[in-house]
């Protein structure tokens, strides 16, 4: 389990940012450890701020809604670039869903991180192809900390890391149809694309 290096707090003078990024396919619980991470930064009475990108509109407009209904008030905004003005003045900045975002992403979070800010990103890492996901890579590379969290794959039991599309669409972005996808293992994940062959 993730341990903060430092939840903050009057030992240091001068604020410390920096970037963390919980990433893993569907299924993996990736937006419950977001949400562990800020309910602990809450405790802290730290201010914390939650962004996710303005086309997830999954289920209500103003919640990080993970699948086991534990939600967090957030605000949707269309660009990274937006994080800037909103997120300056806080002490902690989520964001939910950053696969989603541009590939302005990782500059956003680096000014962020070097403002003082803690950032905590989560995303799925790969697309229902098993590519990198948008700025994904580019925000993992420049992170601190990157957490790998894992699903089941419904096929076999083993540890998932792919996110498989049972539906037939090829568009990249299929939202709000977590029906259409399941986690799946590297060997069932390829087995599943020769099947679709
Ligand atoms: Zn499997």
């Amino acid at each position: 389990m993730f341990i903060e290096p430092r939840v903050g707090g009057a030992s240091h003078t001068v604020k410390r940012g920096w970037i963390e990024v919980i990433c893993g396919s569907m299924f993996s619980g990736k937006t419950e450890e977001l949400i562990r991470r800020l309910n602990r930064a809450k405790i802290a009475k730290q201010k914390v701020e939650i962004f996710k990108p303005s086309l997830d509109k999954r289920y209500h407009d103003e919640d990080v809604v993970s699948h086991n209904a534990n939600a967090i008030r957030s605000t949707p905004i269309d660009f990274a670039q937006d994080m800037l003005l909103l997120g300056g003045s806080c002490d902690v900045v989520g964001i939910d869903e950053a696969q989603f975002f541009d590939e302005g992403l990782a500059e956003v979070c680096v000014k962020l991180a070097n403002s003082g800010v803690r950032v905590i990103a989560a995303g799925l890492d790969m697309d229902y192809l098993g590519n990198p996901f948008g700025p994904m890579p580019a925000l993992m590379a420049v992170a601190e900390y990157v957490t790998k969290v894992h699903a089941i794959c419904v096929q076999c039991g083993d540890i998932a890391t792919y996110s498989y599309r049972s539906a037939a669409s090829e568009q990249q972005v299929l939202l709000g149809e977590t029906d259409s996808y399941e986690a799946r293992c590297r060997h069932c994940f390829q087995e599943g694309l020769k099947n679709k062959k």
